[in-house]
């Protein structure tokens, strides 16, 4: 059995966030269009505006009010004011694979701060997200479950950093040339299902056509879950395709527990089945994450039992597994695994018919990799 420091293993007792602090400020981002339309209409501005503000926002990606001429000039601050307020300050911005990684420290209106990474490849971009301030998910092994949840982010926060990093790449501030993004994973800090209602806005938001959204497509969305059962359970139902990622980390609910907390409230059959449900209804192929650790999960008869585990909801190609070799944080005393047994593990899981991919690491050496966000100012 592993040996897992205990105070890191205690079960988080809420899913949500302390009610009752001061909110973000309200931005075009966090509504849809009637909503933006309504909002201003009662703050007794004209409600045509909303369009030519969700206009600079999405479609240009403008973030200097002098240069949204076509509002009247007597009325812009005000405008501007009550949809487009500021709601983060990036505070650092640090680079690796000659520019093409770039993660962002951010800081939130009440001085909460957290991080997103841009990665460009020659075919897509990727944009990592963070959904809340910290995490109350306690996962032992990842830098941002030990400080504890902080806050849910709003809809309009998870939103602006995908804004910031798609302006970036329009304003041809990242090596490559000008570019889109193309995709955007909930990888960052916090666990997206914990914020289900912000999250499911953002990806409307995302998704919804230019100017009223980004117009994504929601193929390019993955959202990762630790495996909020319920929260599945609804999201299967929201009819929207976003590929559904789930950090399993181990295939017995023995170790799980120790791994993934939340383990002891659903079980790895329990949280199995609510991802096979997903793929079968969305049709679309769900991902199972796990962070491939040196004698703790990566045994070759854990690969065999995950394999089974898998295989026990059928072999029509539902899932595919995404090993990640483990980024130790600062204090941990785990390591990666061997690559002779990760080898062995990708050949197992394999031959029992289970698409496997390694992860890159993209962006180790600036702590911008999977698990490493852990949002301290230093
Ligand atoms: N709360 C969500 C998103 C978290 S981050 C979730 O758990 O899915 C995305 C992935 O990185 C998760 O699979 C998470 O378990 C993994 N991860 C966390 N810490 C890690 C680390 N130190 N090394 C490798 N992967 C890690």
């Amino acid at each position: 059995m592993p040996d897992v420091p205990e105070g890191a293993v205690s079960l988080p007792l809420v899913f949500d966030a302390p009610r009752g602090r001061a909110k973000p400020p309200r931005h075009l981002a966090d509504l849809d269009e009637p909503g933006r339309k309504a909002l201003l209409e009662e703050m007794g501005l004209p409600g045509f505006r909303a369009k030519q503000l969700s206009h600079h926002y999405f479609g240009r990606l403008a973030d200097d009010p002098s240069e949204m001429t076509d509002l009247p000039a007597g009325r812009r601050d005000e405008l501007v004011a009550a949809l487009l307020p500021d709601l983060m300050t990036p505070l650092r911005t640090l680079e690796a694979d000659r520019g093409t990684t770039r993660k962002t420290l951010w800081r939130l209106f009440d001085g909460a701060l957290v991080e997103s990474v841009l990665m460009r490849y020659p075919d897509r971009v990727t944009i990592c997200v963070s959904s809340q301030a910290g995490c109350g998910m306690a996962c032992p092994f990842c830098a941002t479950g030990q400080g504890g949840l902080q806050r849910n982010m709003s809809t309009a926060e998870i939103v602006e950093q995908v804004v910031a990093g798609a302006r970036s790449l329009a304003r041809d501030e990242v090596p490559g040339g000008r570019g889109r993004v193309s995709n955007v994973v909930f990888m960052g800090m916090g666990e997206p299902l914990a914020n289900y209602r912000a999250v499911i806005g953002a990806v409307r938001r995302l998704t919804d056509p230019s100017p009223a959204g980004l117009g994504m497509s929601a193929r390019g969305i993955t959202v990762s879950t630790v495996g909020l059962v319920p929260r599945i359970k609804q999201l299967t139902d929201e009819g929207i395709p976003v590929t559904l990622a789930l950090s399993l980390h181990a295939p017995d609910d023995e170790l799980r527990n120790e791994l993934v907390p939340i383990n002891t409230r659903f079980s790895v059959d329990e949280t199995v089945a609510a991802a096979w449900n997903y793929a079968k209804v969305t049709k679309r192929r769900v991902s199972i994450e796990y962070a491939m650790m040196r004698g703790i999960n990566d045994q070759a008869w854990r690969a065999d039992l995950l394999a089974e585990v898998l295989n026990g909801y059928g072999d029509w190609g539902w899932v595919h597994v995404n090993l990640i070799p483990l980024n130790p944080t600062p204090g941990s005393k785990w390591t990666a695994s061997d690559p002779a047994d990760e080898r062995e593990f990708v050949r197992r899981l394999e031959a029992h018919g289970i698409p496997t991919t390694v992860r890159d690491t993209r962006g180790r050496e600036i702590d911008g990799a999977c698990g490493q966000l852990a949002a301290t100012e230093t």
